[in-house]
C-alpha cells in the first residue's frame, strides 16, 4: 500500500516515515518550504531521513513568502520574538497551517493514486488547536468529501506524549539505528543548529528526551563534533 508522509525532518514526522517502512508500505514524503525560519536545515535532515529511510521518494512543495503575507507569526518572520506567555500559544503558531498542509497534500497524493496520507502530529495538553484529534477528524472528513474518493489521515503517534515518541522510537529501532536516525532530526523553530534550547520545539524535544531518560543523540553528535575539533 503506498502512503505519504508529511516530513520536517523532526523527530515525529521521521518516526512516522520509517513506520511506514517497516510496516511494508511504500512510502513517499512531501516537504513544504513554507518561509519557515529553518527550512534549510528541515529539508536538509528530511533528505537524509528519505536516505536512511532506504530511497524515499521526496516532493518538495515550495510556498515561496504566501505565510508571510498573510501572518504576523515569529515562525515564519525572523524580526518576530519567538515567545511563550500563560494562556496565550506561542508566537511561532501559525494560523491554518496543518489545513493547508493536509489540503496540498491531498492533492498531491490524488495525483499520484495514494489515499493515505501518514502525520506526525500529536495531541498533547499543550498542543496547538490544529493538531488534536479533533482536528484530524474534521478535515479528513472535509478532504475526503472535497476529494470524491477514498482519502485517510492516519496519525500514529496520536495520544503520546513527546517522552512517550522517543519511548516508540527507542522500541522501534535497533539501538545503532536510533541514534543515527534521531542524530539526524532538527526541531528548532528559530532555525538553529542543533538547538536554541528556548522555542517550543527545542522546549519539548528536550522534555522528550528527559522523559524517557535518555540522551538526545543529536545534541551528543554536536558534543563529539566539537570536541573532535582541531585547534
Ligand atoms: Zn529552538
Amino acid at each position: 500500500m503506498k502512503k505519504l508522509v508529511l516530513l520536517s525532518g523532526g523527530l515525529d514526522s521521521t518516526l512516522c516515515l520509517h513506520k511506514v517502512v517497516g510496516e511494508e508500505s511504500t512510502p513517499f514524503a512531501l516537504f513544504f518550504d513554507y518561509g519557515q525560519r529553518g527550512r534549510a536545515l528541515e529539508w536538509k535532515y528530511s533528505r537524509k531521513q528519505c536516505e536512511l529511510a532506504g530511497g524515499v521518494e521526496l516532493k518538495e512543495v515550495r510556498m515561496g513568502d504566501l505565510f508571510q503575507q498573510l501572518s504576523d507569526s515569529a515562525l515564519v518572520h525572523v524580526g518576530k520574538r519567538v515567545e511563550m506567555s500563560e494562556g496565550h500559544l506561542p508566537s511561532v503558531f501559525l494560523p491554518a497551517r496543518n489545513a493547508i498542509f493536509f489540503s496540498l497534500a491531498a492533492a498531491y497524493a490524488s495525483m499520484k493514486g495514494i489515499s493515505t496520507v501518514v502525520s506526525g502530529i500529536v495531541e498533547t495538553q499543550f498542543s496547538y488547536p490544529d493538531t488534536t484529534q479533533d482536528f484530524k477528524d474534521s478535515i479528513e472528513g472535509a478532504l475526503r468529501t472535497g476529494l470524491g474518493e477514498s482519502f485517510t489521515i492516519e496519525t500514529p503517534l496520536m495520544g503520546l506524549s513527546k517522552g512517550g515518541i522517543v519511548k516508540e522510537a527507542l522500541k522501534f529501532f535497533e539501538p545503532t539505528k536510533f541514534i543515527k536516525v534521531l542524530s539526524n532530526t532538527v526541531s528548532c523553530d528559530k532555525g538553529l543548529e542543533p538547538v536554541c534550547g528556548e522555542c517550543p520545539s527545542c522546549l519539548s524535544r528536550a522534555t522528550g528526551f528527559r522523559g524517557a531518560g535518555l540522551l538526545d543523540p543529536l545534541l551528543e553528535k554536536f558534543k563529539r563534533a566539537l570536541i573532535s575539533r582541531p585547534q
